[in-house]
């Protein structure tokens, strides 16, 4: 069987996917595309030219490696990069450059887009005098570096971070793309990155807008009939940041007027940087053309914080708010708000908010008392299934012997436990809680209540049975 560019660049791949981790492989080889093979030279095709800088610098040995085990040494690699004009062209432009002026691995030729001539292209909508006009950043100077601290789940995308404020526009996290859940820090880095520029390189023109606030300029610049000024406008910032980009789902004229901003920007080398509480994969009703885009440059996750981290983020606000608490409340606070640092920060400004207004001291009591306001509604709501599983682990019986008829105290006792903490957990009625656990009615169930109050004041033994189930539940 002949070979073709898709099947030599299909087994190119699999050696690939074997030398790098997943997320690479992602990011740098699956959006690639083989287009031709002639000879011994294979033509791969990328979607930007930082992307092809991006796999030269880190990926070349590799690409050569895995070309070379399925062409032979003759191998050669031709990198075409697509660009779609943003002009109303609809062949994309490319050129081809000597492969010595581009790179010193003397086996490659490299595709590059045709440079405009002219590349301030004639802009009809130009406002004489407009670069003079001072663009206010919207910036929050509080959301620094400095205060978002590093762990292992925000590592990458606080470095690409980092790297974009050194080298706007120039490095290959173009646009960066911030993604992760609420409360994770999404906000947090995008401004950081521009404070950052905005002290390394004070003439650059930085603007913060959320998504929602693009939206409704862009509405209102239709109805007044004003479009292309706000288009213009857009066009002349250096670094732009758009804060929560998947609302600009459905919004085909938003998403259009936002399409020709970024290319514009992108041509010109300067950085785009985004945050969205899902990857690109994940969006819906974002235009394929945009979304495409969004990939160009590095798509960085922030995840959920583990414990360490959780820990230093408490820490370093209780620093900074110049409050004590007790080791042992932080810990607590870390271990029980896991997935939102917004909660987490909540948590503790109403913590000290209770303490300082009702002259307590800051005590565990109260800490579990005021994370569950935060937490209630996301935790785990503990159901009689649940419940039941418990309390029969507990007695290391089946659920089925829970439920039987039997009248064995230990096993009667297991059920009038299980029914008491049903009561206790859940909104069920009294009807519905026997009718779950063995069928029975709900005289029963209050029967059960009672028994269990008196024998938990009663009896050193069960009261110690019940603290320990309570514990399990509430965990
Ligand atoms: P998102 O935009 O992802 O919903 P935010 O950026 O608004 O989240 O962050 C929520 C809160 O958590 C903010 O007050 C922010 O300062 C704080 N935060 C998030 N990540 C960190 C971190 N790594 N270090 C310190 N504070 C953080
Ligand atoms: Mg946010």
């Amino acid at each position: 069987m002949s070979e073709t560019a898709q099947s030599v660049w299909n087994s190119c791949l699999a050696f690939i996917k074997d030398n790098i981790t997943p997320q690479a492989y992602k990011t740098w080889f699956e959006p690639i595309q083989a287009v031709k093979l002639s000879d011994k030279a294979l033509s791969i095709q990328v979607p930007s030219k930082f992307f092809y800088e991006w796999l030269e610098e880190h990926y070349v040995k590799l690409l050569k490696v895995s070309l070379n085990r399925v062409l032979g040494d003759q191998a050669k690699l031709v990198y075409v990069i697509r660009m779609e004009n943003t002009y109303g062209n609809k062949q994309p432009f490319t050129e081809k450059i000597p492969s010595t002026n581009r790179t010193n691995h003397g086996s490659q030729e490299v595709d590059v887009p045709i440079k405009n001539k002219n590349p301030e292209l004639k802009n009809p909508f130009i406002i004489p005098g407009i670069r003079n006009v001072k663009i206010e950043s919207q910036l929050n100077p509080s959301y620094n570096f400095d205060n978002f601290l590093e762990g292992d789940s925000n590592r990458l995308a606080r470095s690409a971070g980092l790297a974009v404020a050194n080298k706007p526009g120039e490095t290959s996290f173009n646009p960066l793309l911030i993604f992760g859940g609420v409360g994770l820090g999404k906000t947090h880095l995008a401004h950081s990155i521009g404070i950052e520029i905005k002290d390394k390189y004070p003439e650059k023109t930085v603007l913060y807008i959320s998504a929602e606030k693009f939206t409704q300029q862009y509405i209102e610049s239709v109805k007044k009939n004003n479009r292309n000024d706000f288009i213009h406008f857009y066009q002349i910032i250096d670094v732009l940041i758009v804060d929560d980009i998947q609302l600009l789902s459905g919004k085909a004229g938003t998403q259009d007027v936002f399409f020709h901003i970024f290319n514009h920007l992108h041509q010109n080398r300067k950085q785009v940087i985004l945050t969205s509480d899902k990857a690109p994969v994940d969006m819906q009703d974002i235009e394929q053309r945009l979304l495409s885009r969004f990939k160009w440059g590095l798509s960085a996750e922030l995840q959920q914080p583990d414990n360490d981290t959780r820990v230093s983020i408490i820490k370093n606000k209780l620093y900074r708010d110049g409050v004590d608490m007790p080791e042992e409340i932080v810990e607590f606070l870390a271990n029980n708000i896991k997935t939102n640092i917004r909660e987490l920060e909540g948590a503790i400004i109403s913590l000290i908010a209770h303490s300082s207004f009702n002259k307590k001291d800051i005590t565990l009591e109260l800490a579990k008392k005021i994370v569950d306001n935060y937490v209630k509604n996301t935790k785990r709501e503990v159901s009689i299934d649940y419940i039941q599983k418990v309390v029969s682990e507990y007695f290391q019986m089946d659920v089925e012997t829970l439920q039987s008829k039997t009248r064995k105290r230990h096993i009667v006792q297991a059920r009038q436990l299980a029914m008491f903490f049903a009561k206790k957990f859940t909104k069920a009625s009294l009807a519905s809680i026997g009718s779950q656990i063995g069928k029975r009615d709900h005289a029963t169930v209050l029967h059960a209540c009672k028994t269990v109050d008196n024998l938990a004041s009663t009896d050193k033994q069960f009261n110690k049975f019940v603290d320990d189930i309570n514990k399990k539940l509430t965990l």
